[in-house]
Order: C-alpha cells, then structure tokens, then sequence
C-alpha cells in the first residue's frame, strides 16, 4: 500500500473516530472561551507543531505545478496522476538510500531564486491550513546550487519566502552526509553563523543525508566547530544506522536528534537520552517507508512517551509520503492507541525543544492550551 492510500484509508478512519467521539460527547471543536485553559478537557490534537520537515520533501503535486509554472519548467508529466506518482516514495522503495532518490524532480524546481522563496512559502501555507501552528523548516543549501545560486542566495530566497507566510516558522540548515562536499558542509556552517537568530531565520543546522553509508563519526569535526560558534543543531541519528550513531549525536552536543528511532537497540543509549533530556524527532511514516523499522506492530513510539522520552511527532517528508501531520497523530491514535494526554505530551516536548524564544514557547503553549 502506498503512503497515499494509507492515507485515504487513515482519512476515512479519521472521519469515523470523529464521529465517534461526537457521539460519546468527547473531542471535537474547541469552545474554550480564552480565560479557563486549566478546565478544558484534554482533547486530541487538531494544531500541530512540526520540528522535522524538510523542504524538499514537502513539494506536493499541487505546489510542484505551481513551481513549474512560475519558472516556466517542463516537467516530466503533465498528467497530475502520474507527477503524484513521480513525486510520491514506491511502495518497492527498499532503503533509505532509495528513498532519498525520490528527491530528485521536488530539487529540480527549487534552483532559482523566484522558486525557492516560492517553495518556502507554499510548503508554510500547505501546513499551515492542515493545522500545523509552528514549524521548522529545513533543507540543504548546497543542494541549490544547481542554476547558479550560491548557498547564501539560496538561504536569502527561502528567507524571502519565510517572511510571506504568517505561519510561525524558522529555518534549519542542513549539512549533507556524502563525498567530495566536506568544503560545502563548511560553508553551510559558517552561513548558519552569519545568519543565526533567535527566531524567525535561521535557527540551527543539521546533517542529512545517507546515514548508514557516510556513519556520524565522519562529522565529529563539524559539529566541534558548530559548537564552538553557538549554532544549536539536532542531527539525523539513529535511523538507517544504530544506537550508536545516537550516543555520538549527543557527544557532539546535540540535543535533539533526527528519528533516534532506533535507540531501543542499545538500552545504554536509551538511558542517556533519559538522562540528558534529548529531544527525539520521531516520523513514523517515514521510518516505515525507508525501513528504519521493518514491523511496524513494534514501533516504539509510545513506549518512549511512557518510558519519560522527549518524544515529538513529525512528518519528515510530507510531499514524498503522502502524508499530513494530522494524518500521523491519527495514525498512532488508531494503531497504537495514542491518548489525548500523550498528544498534549508530545506537543508540549516540541514547545521545549523548538529552536525558538522563551516567548515564541510561551505564545504556542497559550495557542495549544498546554500548561504543564
Ligand atoms: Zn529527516
């Protein structure tokens, strides 16, 4: 089954859960008056906060139209069936590394200057009607550079595009794990300190790419020198590779990590993230899409939540899966019986971990009704 018609399905499950809980008189629309958030009842999530979403990953059909047609390219189709197709991960996608392929045509529309700070908008507005309050969006400079942009015109446009939306969101920078880019990943580094702010920028940066082929020890240095230059950063951990990538993430001095899906492989690993206080940005779709976790039945989500983890919930690549981030949260309500209360939790973790002001937290936490 593709992420699309899970989707569909998980659409239709949605219709009937909220049927149900109209009916048991639980759920449903908010009618708090603004004075009294301790008394409303918890309820499930209809706002959403996304720490892990990458901007190439979210071009869906409809924005992939719009792109080609303001920069006057020929897509592959014209057929918006079979562009959702080319757009959207195959079922037969085997590994992480074949996933990432799947990036290939979204990038293609997002060398311009004019098509990147469109991207940046529309991908803000997509999410912000699906009910998503904040974002951080992420993506690689040095991956739109393919017309001519220099890394820092590329952060310039998507920061043009940022300003567009008045969806609260800021920016990450990704490093790429690969070969022959170790003078790019710098690059990246030092433009994250020229344009780091507290908010409503850039943020943070991070490191992508093919984890089990180019392994986190390989970027010690860069993440030494991210630190010294007070750039925060989370890094991709723990997906296509082990625990043990995880345990280096946090060496470096990440507090929040990529996925770190699979830290229940080494029960050290899980006790440091505990014990520390990191953050994982978990994405359910997309682990079970590029086989980070082969059985689903077993995905561990919920039992990081119960076990005290700082769990957030997130998309990853939204476009690419076919997926919202609602979707997700009803997904794991439906699969897993995720609460209302364990909804509230994961919310209230990413308040805490978003790269943002104390005030911007005070603000979504007001939003979202969250006072612990
Ligand atoms: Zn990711």
């Amino acid at each position: 089954m593709t992420g699309r018609q899970r989707s569909r399905r998980g659409a239709a499950l949605c219709l009937a859960f909220a049927l149900l809980l109209a009916l048991c008189g639980c759920g449903g629309k908010d009618n708090r008056t603004g004075d009294e958030p301790k008394e409303e009842p918890v309820k499930y999530a209809d706002r959403y906060i996304d720490l892990h979403l990458h901007l190439d990953g979210a071009i869906t059909t409809e924005i992939a139209l719009k792109l080609a047609a303001k920069q006057n390219i020929e897509l592959p189709t014209s057929d918006a069936a079979e562009l959702t197709r080319l757009l959207t991960v195959p079922e037969d996608c085997e590994s992480l590394n074949d996933f990432l392929e799947c990036f290939d045509l979204p990038l293609s529309l997002m060398q311009t200057p004019e098509g990147l700070e469109e991207a940046v908008y529309l991908v803000a507005e997509n999410i912000r009607s699906q009910g998503v309050v904040y974002a951080e969006i992420r993506f690689a400079p040095q991956l739109h550079t393919d017309r001519g942009m220099t890394q820092e015109d590329a952060i310039n446009a998507a920061l043009r595009g940022l300003k567009r939306t008045p969806l609260k969101a800021n920016l990450i920078l990704c490093c790429m794990r690969g070969e022959g880019n170790e003078a790019a990943n710098y690059d990246t580094l030092e433009l994250a300190k020229k344009y780091l702010v507290a908010d409503g920028g850039v943020v943070a940066v991070d490191i992508a790419g093919a984890e089990a082929l180019y392994p986190t020890e390989n970027y010690r240095e860069l993440f030494e020198r991210a630190a010294e230059y007070g750039i925060p950063f989370t890094i991709h951990a723990g997906e296509a590779d082990g625990a043990q990538s995880v345990r280096l993430a946090i060496e470096f001095g990440a507090k929040r990590i990529g996925h770190g899906v699979r830290i229940y492989e080494d029960p050290e690993v899980v006790k440091l993230v505990k014990e520390k206080g990191i953050t994982l940005e978990m994405c359910p779709t997309s682990n079970r899409q590029t086989h980070a976790v082969e059985d689903m039945d077993k995905y561990p989500l919920i039992d990081y939540v119960k076990d005290g983890i700082r769990v957030t919930l997130n998309t990853d690549d939204m476009g690419i899966e076919g997926i919202t981030l609602a979707d997700e949260f009803r997904y794991m309500e439906q699969k897993f019986g995720l609460t209302a209360e364990q909804e509230q939790q994961l919310l209230a973790n990413a308040i805490d971990a978003a790269f943002t002001t104390d005030e911007v937290k005070a603000e979504l936490r007001k939003e979202l009704g969250i006072t612990r």
